[in-house]
């Protein structure tokens, strides 16, 4: 498999150099030159496969030329052993129609483990035993940076530099990244900054050929395409439970940077019936006006109890607009440097009835996501986490044919949010047994200001030059 920048005019990569390069040279993000694609048939025997099977049989074409089938079941079977539920990802039934596909029983407790566990161990695969060394720099609002630095902590040839935006991401959140104290892991805290400042602040790190070619820059933000592939897995594993390829299948996706749903869209392109993809946003709603009304403009963030959807600019939607606007990378290039000029831009027509087809979408208030955390309780005493429950609210309130099964995409485990639950539902959830000292360890991080010069001073001087 060949993978092409969105952009048009970065040189095509293959699967290795596609998961350790990140952003394409051309400013764009890469994807797959054409969309693997399964039967009926194909996905039918699918039925029974454990989740490590379903993830060997989704992934293979992606990784075609790059990895065995062998080298692939071994990398899985690995990274989804450390997950605390036989079924990695299990199924909890709410009532008749709504489903939560429970994804947060990785070490860090939200889905970001489901991607990052995996991207670890291809990192390790790829840098073995190479004297290539790669300097991973992110923007985090909370649960990419705990899940990428437990997955490469120690990992020889990568230095990880994780960016968040001091006091805007959960005390448990920040504690599972600044108690990981290995060499190679560097906090920092930005000073007044938004999670769009620090993303930012990376976006322009990549895009400066001089620091990026000097430090050997690579990301796992979900930019990074194995990160999404990854992702397909669990659209197909959880939609196959509830009679795919025969029955549709509806998901509910609480929605920030777009790559989760847009793992759904493609799992869509291969061939799974999705009945309908449901992209819930908080009153950050880029997305929400962008596939309602078709205007992408980007408004100010505002702080929220779903931190890692406190987003306005969503990266991966750049991915979706390239695929419905007929692979054009000239043409998009165009749109996305007006977008990146003035802050704002229309979709085409051909851009919204592409989307129109598939994707529905919901802006969920501070009001209406406590009352989804109080009905899940009520309705089948489930716990949810406020990141859950937007995408919950979405799926209750969608325009949907009865019999269609909706899976709302459980992203964080409830402990990880436990004020913002106790806020909502009067419980207090607690840590799993296995992070119960979190709040006994040490933290280690620096507070930079929000600058382009006092961040890449911190790392040049912490990196080394490759
Ligand atoms: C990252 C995250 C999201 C948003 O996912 P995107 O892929 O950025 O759309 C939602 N919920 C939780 C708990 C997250 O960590």
């Amino acid at each position: 498999m060949r993978y092409i920048s969105t952009r048009g005019s970065a040189p095509t990569l293959d699967f290795r150099d596609v998961t350790l390069a990140g952003l394409a040279k051309d400013g764009g993000l890469y994807l797959p030159e054409s969309w693997p694609s399964f039967s009926a048939a194909q996905i039918a025997a699918m039925q029974g496969l454990s989740y490590v099977e379903t993830a060997v049989a989704v992934m293979l074409p992606f990784v075609e030329g790059t990895l065995s089938e062998d080298d692939l079941r071994t990398l899985c079977t690995q990274a989804y052993g450390r997950f605390a539920h036989a079924a990695v990802v299990p199924l909890a039934q709410l009532d008749e129609r709504n489903w939560l596909l429970e994804l947060f029983y990785g070490p860090t407790l939200a889905f970001k483990d489901v991607a990052l566990q995996l991207l670890g161990l291809l990192f390790e695969r790829f840098l073995t035993g190479s004297t290539q060394q790669v300097t991973v720099v992110g923007a985090t609002s909370g649960d990419t940076g705990s899940a990428a630095i437990d997955a490469l902590a120690g990992r020889a040839g990568v230095d990880v530099f994780m960016l968040h935006p001091k006091g805007r991401v959960s005390d448990v959140q920040r504690r599972q990244m600044t108690t990981v104290i290995a060499p190679n892991i560097h906090n920092i805290a930005l000073e007044d900054a938004s999670f769009d400042d620090a993303q930012a602040l990376v976006k322009a790190m990549f895009n400066d050929p001089a620091f990026s070619g000097k430090f050997a820059l690579s990301a796992v933000n979900s930019i990074n395409w194995a990160r999404l592939m990854a992702q397909i897995v669990y659209y197909f594993y959880a939609a196959v439970r509830l009679g795919a390829p025969e029955r549709p299948v509806a998901f509910s996706v609480p929605t920030g940077n777009f790559g989760d749903v847009f793992a759904g869209y493609v799992a869509a392109k291969m061939g799974l019936p999705v009945a309908k993809l449901i992209v819930a946003t908080n009153v950050n709603d880029i997305l929400h006006r962008a596939l309602s009304a078709g205007d992408y403009s980007q408004g100010t963030v505002v702080p929220t109890p779903s931190p890692s959807m406190d987003i306005q600019v969503s990266s991966n939607f750049e991915r979706l607009l390239f695929d419905l606007g007929g692979r054009d990378g000239h043409a998009l290039a165009d749109q996305m440097r007006g977008f990146e000029t003035s802050k704002a831009m229309r979709l085409t027509n051909a851009q919204r009835e592409g989307a129109a087809a598939l994707f529905a979408s919901d802006r969920i208030d501070l009001d209406d996501m406590a009352l989804a955390m109080r009905w899940a309780c009520e309705a089948s005493g489930q716990v949810i986490d406020p990141h859950t429950a937007i995408g919950l609210a979405a799926a209750r309130r969608a325009d949907l044919p009865a019999d269609v099964p909706i899976v709302t995409l459980a992203t964080a485990h409830p402990a990880k949010f436990r004020d913002a639950v106790e806020r909502a539902t009067g419980q207090r959830p607690v840590l799993p047994a296995r992070m119960g000292d979190l709040f006994e360890r040490e933290e280690r991080y620096a507070s930079l200001p929000g600058t382009f010069e006092a961040v890449t001073a911190y790392i040049a001087e912490r990196a080394s030059a490759r």
